[in-house]
C-alpha cells in the first residue's frame, strides 16, 4: 500500500494540508476535478496545489480528487500549514 511521505512533494504546491507528489502522472484529472486547486506545470508534467481549498465545495472536490487520482499522488494530511 502507497503510503504519504512529504519528502517527495513537488516543488510548487503552496503551503497546507493538502500536496501532491513526485508520483503524479499529469493526467490532469484532478485540475478537471477541482481546477482552483489544482494547476498543471506543463514543464515538468504534473499538477500541483495552487490553492488550498477554503470553501466547503472546494474542500469536497479535493476529497474527490484525492480519491480518483489513478496513482494516489494527492494527500491530505490534516496540517494547514
Ligand atoms: S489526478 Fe493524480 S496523477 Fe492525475 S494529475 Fe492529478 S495528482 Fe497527478
Amino acid at each position: 500500500m502507497i503510503q504519504p511521505d512529504k519528502t517527495l512533494k513537488v516543488a510548487n504546491n503552496v503551503p497546507g494540508k493538502y500536496y501532491i507528489d513526485i508520483r503524479c502522472i499529469g493526467c490532469s484529472v484532478c485540475a478537471e476535478i477541482a481546477p482552483t486547486n489544482f494547476c498543471s506545470d506543463l514543464e515538468e508534467g504534473y499538477e500541483y496545489v495552487c490553492k488550498q481549498p477554503t470553501t466547503s465545495m472546494e474542500e469536497t472536490l479535493c476529497m474527490e480528487a484525492m480519491e480518483i487520482c489513478p496513482v494516489n499522488a494527492i494527500w491530505n494530511d490534516g496540517i494547514p500549514e
